[in-house]
């Protein structure tokens, strides 16, 4: 054994020597990504070719240009170019908190595995649950992404509005979810999860414009009821993922008092808006919600992963994996808020929290404010400038900074039509001058860009729209 390997991966010396070359490789990426400098937003690759590159280069690579090659070899999410996933290009400084959780790794379990990271989660959280509007007695904590907060939420819900101890006991009798069926995928994986089944997935359909019907909850309500199910929680979209279009919070946040449900605001994407004098509006009613779900790494420029997920009713976090029905009762006098294990899915996670407080204080809250306000502003502009397009259309008008949209043609069906547009999105993505997404919704192909980089402007949006048409014209030119 090479003992002498143990000494380079721990070397103080070779850790400061990479670490200021990468730095300065990372702020090169940047000032080169940022406002668009280099051309592409991403250099495609097929998955094979990839794969075979990095076993390549495991055998004859050179370390000294691992870390550029991966930068290279990924897709620019800091370039004004990149609207595709909701992903944040994330704030530089975050880049640097995270390196700080990395290196000194305490794994946040429990309170003394991480002191100062764990009182901070407290001070952010708070600063998200008065953003919201709740009350002295709300709490929140932070975990590994919306899926999992999510699903940590609806069961909190279980446990808070459920008779019986499911959780000791497993089901007894069918429990069903009310949620729109433009949810994000992840309620209804959540619901799987939880046992529910199909059946206990009550599906309230959408209006044209995407938004849940909420004229149609008393009635499922009561359908469901008489089939023997028992709804114990409504979740709201703010915004739904596919299209960006809020469902109606405060209609939703009433149904669910006048039934005794948990109402849960899935905001991963949206709930951002809480900062924004402008769209404060898009999240109204989120006050009434008993939880809700904000992903750090969407709308707040936070690298991948961190979600906050804030209750009004601070106890229920408490008692949603305690072993004990009656923990409410019993234990709810003691909080200690500071042993984070306690209320999360994970047992150990990362020093997340320092992404947040670091954004709160070095930048304020006004930077939030200014990059919800940016992107939507901008998602909204795109959305005008596509509605002048005689030859393109909307899905529907965006509310926030998604936008789907798609060329359309009098001549073409919508098999033909369809076609088309997933061509337009496959070649955007070989040339990969501006990285877009696509998405279905009740059968029609749509071209999605979701607005992340503050950067990105109009002459942006109007290059995208010169490159489709050029795109259509050589399909053109080929056909003859
Ligand atoms: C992105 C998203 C999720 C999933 O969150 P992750 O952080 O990707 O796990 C859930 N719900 C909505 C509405 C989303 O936009």
């Amino acid at each position: 054994m090479n003992k002498n390997l143990l000494k380079s991966a721990y070397s103080p010396e070779d850790f400061r020597k990479r670490g200021h070359q990468l730095i300065n490789e990372l702020a090169d990426h940047l000032s080169d990504k940022l406002h668009g400098k280099s051309q592409k937003a991403i250099h495609w690759n097929l998955p094979e070719d990839e794969l075979n590159f990095w076993k390549e280069f495991l055998r004859r690579g050179d370390d000294a240009s691992l870390f550029s090659e991966i930068t290279k070899r990924t897709t620019y999410v800091h370039h004004p170019h990149y609207i595709g996933h909701q992903v944040s290009p994330s704030a530089p400084i975050t880049a640097l908190s995270g390196m700080i959780s990395s290196l000194l790794n305490n794994g946040m379990a429990v309170y003394e595995m991480g002191m100062s990271p764990s009182a901070i989660e407290r001070v952010v959280t708070d600063i998200l649950c008065k953003k919201i509007g709740y009350n002295a007695d709300s709490r929140g904590f932070l975990t590994s992404g919306g899926t999992l907060a999510n699903l940590t939420a609806l069961l909190s819900a279980r446990k808070a509005k459920v008779v019986q101890d499911v959780w000791n006991e497993g089901h007894s009798g069918q429990l069903g979810i009310m949620v729109s069926e433009e949810a994000h995928y992840c309620v209804d994986r959540a619901a799987k999860i939880m046992g529910l089944g199909e059946k206990g997935i009550i599906k309230i359909p959408a209006t044209n414009d995407f938004e849940m019907d909420t004229s149609l909850l008393e009635k499922r309500y009561q359908q469901a009821t008489e089939k023997g199910i028992r709804p114990f929680a409504i979740i709201g979209s703010a915004p739904s993922t596919a299209t960006g279009v809020y469902d109606n919070l405060e209609v939703i946040g009433q149904f669910a008092q006048q039934h005794n449900l948990w109402f849960h605001v899935d905001g991963a994407h949206g709930g951002a808006a809480i900062f924004s004098e402008k769209y404060r509006y898009t999240v109204h009613g989120i006050e009434l919600a008993d939880s809700v779900v904000i992903d750090g790494h969407k709308m707040m420029m936070m690298p991948t992963i961190t979600t906050a997920l804030l209750m009004r009713e601070g106890k229920y976090a408490n008692a949603t994996f305690s072993q004990k029905a009656e923990y409410l009762l019993t234990e709810a006098d003691h909080e200690d808020w500071y042993n984070s294990g306690k209320r999360t899915f994970e047992c150990t996670k990362t020093m997340m929290s320092i992404h947040w407080y670091t954004m709160f204080k070095v930048y304020g809250e006004g930077v939030f404010d200014e990059f919800v306000t940016q992107l939507y502003d901008m998602g909204r502009l795109f959305g005008d400038i596509i509605e002048k397009e005689p030859d393109f259309e909307l899905a529907v008008a965006p509310v926030s900074n998604i936008v789907c949209f798609r060329f359309v043609d009098a001549t073409l069906d919508t098999k033909a039509l369809n076609k088309l547009n997933a061509n337009i999105r496959q070649q955007l993505l070989e040339d990969g001058e501006f990285y877009i997404v696509q998405t279905k919704l009740r059968g029609i192909h749509y071209l999605r860009v979701t607005v992340m980089n503050p950067f990105t402007t109009e002459f942006h949006f109007k290059k995208l729209l010169g490159n489709i048409k050029g795109i259509l014209e050589n399909s053109r030119l080929t056909k003859r």
